[in-house]
């Protein structure tokens, strides 16, 4: 079977967990708060080139090496959120969705995910023992009590409901004007992806579904989810929105869509697929 490949990194990365120094050259991923630094004269691809943070004097306050891109060391930083760095300026990851290469923008997610795991496990949630760094391996580790704490990440499922040439699709109130998307939601405890995908569109839009089959998943570094790709078939019920999720949610034609989410999202991927079969089917 080909694997998926839709939104893996394009090239070799191997995961490492090693202590990091701010005088080697590599990748730099270098956080002031949330923010990433990145290079005001190319916003686009300035700090995808290895650097060395010493030489630039960027001071760092933590630093830890994560991988290897293309044998390139990758490392995670943080600094001082009052340090003034020349020529650099803090970007929000939201704010580089898109607008980055792809692979950068993955390792940035996989940095400030790290960062995040670091900075809210500090102490053990058993005994309250201050947590170490697992050696080799990316997971807080508590010298008292053995407990072990490895990263956070909530599975969120995501669709398409499809009813012959129409496709279900809402919107959400903080949605840019006129655009409408799949319908999502995060996975609960106990259940599976497949009931999971029928709860939220029965919960947001009172619509009952079969057929719920697996496309693709994409990071999501917002702050820390997956999201879980799935198609499914109109079974039967008529729309009524749930208004604490959405504002809207209507059967949209192939021919005749609304304002779309951005190519590289798995939202927009699970629409073109539509899309492309209802073309194939129906033109
Ligand atoms: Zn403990």
């Amino acid at each position: 079977m080909k694997q998926s490949k839709h939104f893996a990194l394009k090239n070799r990365f191997i995961p490492s967990v090693e202590e990091g120094s701010a005088d080697t050259l590599g990748y730099w991923f270098i956080f002031s708060e949330d923010r990433l630094l990145i290079a005001e004269t190319e916003p686009n691809s300035g700090t995808q080139k290895p650097f060395t943070p010493k030489l630039l004097g960027i001071e760092t306050t933590f630093t830890r090496l994560f991988g290897y891109y293309e044998s390139v060391p990758c490392f995670l930083a943080t600094i001082d959120p009052a340090q003034h760095v020349p020529f650099m300026s803090p970007v929000s990851l939201r704010a580089l969705f898109g607008a980055v290469d792809e692979d950068y923008f993955s390792l940035a997610g996989r940095a400030l995910q790290i960062l995040h795991h670091t900075r809210e496990h500090r102490y053990c949630s058993k005994c309250g023992t201050s947590l170490e760094d697992r050696r080799g391996e990316l997971a807080r580790f508590c010298p008292a009590c053995g407990f072990i704490c490895f990263p956070r990440i909530s599975p969120a499922v995501i669709m398409s409901v499809v009813n012959g040439e129409h496709i279900l699709l809402g919107r959400g109130p903080h949605f840019a004007k006129d655009m409408y998307s799949t319908l999502a939601g995060f996975v609960e405890a106990g259940e599976t992806l497949e009931e999971a995908v029928c709860r939220e569109v029965k919960e947001e839009t009172a619509i009952s579904i079969d057929q719920v089959s697996y496309v693709t998943s994409q990071a999501w570094p917002f702050p820390h989810s997956v999201m879980i790709g799935f198609t499914a078939r109109y079974r039967k019920g008529e729309i009524h929105i749930d208004t604490q999720e959405l504002e809207d949610a209507r059967w949209f034609h192939y021919k005749d869509l609304p304002q779309l989410p951005s190519r590289i999202t798995i939202a927009r991927l699970l629409i073109d697929k539509f899309i492309r079969s209802a073309k194939e089917k129906y033109d």
